[in-house]
């Protein structure tokens, strides 16, 4: 496989912190996604995607578990 972006062939599994909104909030969500080692650029596979859409639609209904793990501030 290759990055579409950058035409690089170091692609690898990775763990990482999904950010998603939900209002004022974002809530992290930990995926395990293919990242190009050379730009950055992460593939996600359909299951990854359907994490995705069920953490959104979960969120919507307040039905997720999430704990507090530090405060997205803003600066003024
Ligand atoms: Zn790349």
């Amino acid at each position: 496989m290759k990055c579409v972006i950058c035409k690089g062939s170091d692609i690898q599994n990775k763990m990482i912190e999904e950010e998603i909104k939900s209002g004022r909030d974002i809530v992290l969500v930990a995926l395990d996604v293919l990242v190009c080692m050379n730009c950055g650029e992460r593939y996600y596979d359909r299951n990854t995607m359907r994490k995705i859409e069920d953490v959104r639609s979960r969120l919507k209904q307040k039905d997720l578990e999430v704990e507090e793990v530090g405060k997205v501030l803003r600066a003024v």
